[in-house]
């Protein structure tokens, strides 16, 4: 089949890929170059343990605190309150503890195979470079402070998640440069990370051009359907590329192009920033997440990346990098030591769902129409199970993780 993929992010990238291993004929639509979107900046984590929703019971208790606190986690621009409160409300009926269970264990399911999914694809592109299992710690000022996140931590147990118990000795020993000010740590040795998001993307779709997919830089505007039948795509300009089928995987931008195949999803940005410091002169080697500071830290070939933060104000305003500059504050909090010379500044659009679980399937009362986007804070780690998933669909195999929480209609 020659297939049109809308979005050349990470996802849109490992669709393709699995696509084409069963043969079919890619063309990529996409109005700026693979990996330069969300996919560029974000941090990269590979984490079979991120199976966690954003929201998180009782979390709507942070939220004022949060909102008044400039150096906070959360933003919501003003003006923006009135667009995304429906959106809040459905983000915070889904952080109930029986729907953060319910969700988790789906993300579980899609997240514990990211080293293979990602296997053959990163072989096939000659990437193995980009990625590595070097495990991620959790950090905490002291043991005590750990308990807040423990209803967390133990569904992440409860769901198979390996994860251990680590002293301030031995966390001292594993990452010198946390000593101090960090006293515990959870170390969940299966995680991974890229050290570079964008060259990853990069090189897989660099394959896929090389396996004889084709580019069209150009955005979708919509689709040109008979009855249940897409037969092509209305690129900018109103050209339409004529096609046997469609995956849509353009990331926090998927909305309308859902909306043109009949569907309403309530898809909003949650955007993040991210500082990289070129100057780096730490010598991490495990991604650092630290709760307390709500920061992730991961070392990359381009220097260290802080990244982290969640705000709301659409698609179109320009980024507020008094947000980045706060990470940057955090980490040097985190690591005085740290030589902050020289950085670099990101923001970048989290295609976000309220369940904090991506829309992965046919797209309803469709034939020929597939849809792969909303992977929120877990893109990278789910790109590739997502791809696979795709192509299962696609051939009409049975897929291999139960992708009934991911179905477009469950708003
Ligand atoms: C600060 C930050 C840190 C993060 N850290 C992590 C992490 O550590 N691990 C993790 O797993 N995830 C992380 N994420 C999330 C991750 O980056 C995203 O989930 C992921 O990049 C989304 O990939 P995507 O392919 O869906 O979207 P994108 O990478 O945004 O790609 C969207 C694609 O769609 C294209 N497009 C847009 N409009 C159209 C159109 N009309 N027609 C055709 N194409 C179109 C774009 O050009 C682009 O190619 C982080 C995000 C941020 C912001």
């Amino acid at each position: 089949m020659h297939l049109v993929v809308l979005g050349t992010g990470i996802v849109g990238t490992c669709a393709a890929a699995w696509l084409q291993r069963d043969g079919h004929r890619i063309s990529f639509v996409s109005p700026v170059p693979p990996g330069e979107a969300c996919s560029f900046g974000n941090a990269g984590s590979l984490s079979p343990s991120a199976c966690l929703p954003v929201g998180m019971p009782g979390m709507w208790k942070q939220v004022p605190a949060w909102l008044r606190d400039p150096d906070g986690p959360l933003r919501i621009r003003p003006g923006y309150l009135p667009q995304v409160a429906p959106w809040l409300l459905r983000f915070l009926r889904a952080s109930r503890r029986s729907e953060v269970e319910r969700i988790a264990a789906a993300l579980r399911g899609l997240l514990a195979p990211i080293f293979e999914s990602y296997a053959p694809l990163i072989e096939r592109a000659g990437a193995q470079d980009l990625v590595r299992r070097s495990g991620c710690l959790y950090v905490y000022s002291a043991q005590a402070a750990a308990a807040r996140w423990r209803w967390g931590m133990d569904l992440r147990r409860r769901l198979g998640v390996d994860l251990r118990d680590v002293g301030e000795d031995e966390l001292a020993a594993l990452e010198p440069d946390l000593r101090g000010r960090f006293r515990f740590g959870i170390l969940a040795p299966e995680n991974g990370s890229t050290r570079d998001p964008s060259a990853l993307v990069k090189a897989l779709h660099a394959q896929c051009l090389a396996d004889g997919a084709t580019q069209r830089m150009a955005a979708a505007r919509g689709f040109v359907r008979q009855g249940d039948t897409v037969h092509g795509v209305r690129l900018d300009g109103g050209e339409v590329l004529e096609c046997d089928g469609v995956v849509v995987a353009a990331g926090a931008w998927s909305r309308p192009l859902a909306a043109d195949l009949g569907l309403r999803v309530p898809l909003e940005t949650q955007r993040g920033y991210h500082v990289t410091v070129a100057s780096n002169n730490l010598a991490l080697r495990h991604t650092v997440m630290a709760p307390e500071n709500n920061l992730m830290v991961n070392p990359m070939a381009m220097g260290l990346r802080l990244a982290g933060s969640v705000e709301f104000a659409g698609l179109q305003a320009p980024p507020d990098y008094a947000r980045a500059d706060v990470l940057l504050a955090k980490g040097r909090e985190m690591f005085p030591h740290l030589d902050a010379s020289r950085t670099t500044r990101w923001m970048g659009h989290r295609p976000c769902l309220p369940d904090s679980l991506p829309v992965i399937g046919r797209a309803p009362r469709l034939a020929n129409a597939w849809l792969a986007f909303g992977h929120g804070h877990v893109g990278m780690c789910g790109a590739a199970s997502t791809g696979r998933e795709i192509a299962h669909l696609v051939a009409g195999r049975p897929t291999q993780v139960d992708l009934q929480p991911f179905r477009a209609d469950r708003f």
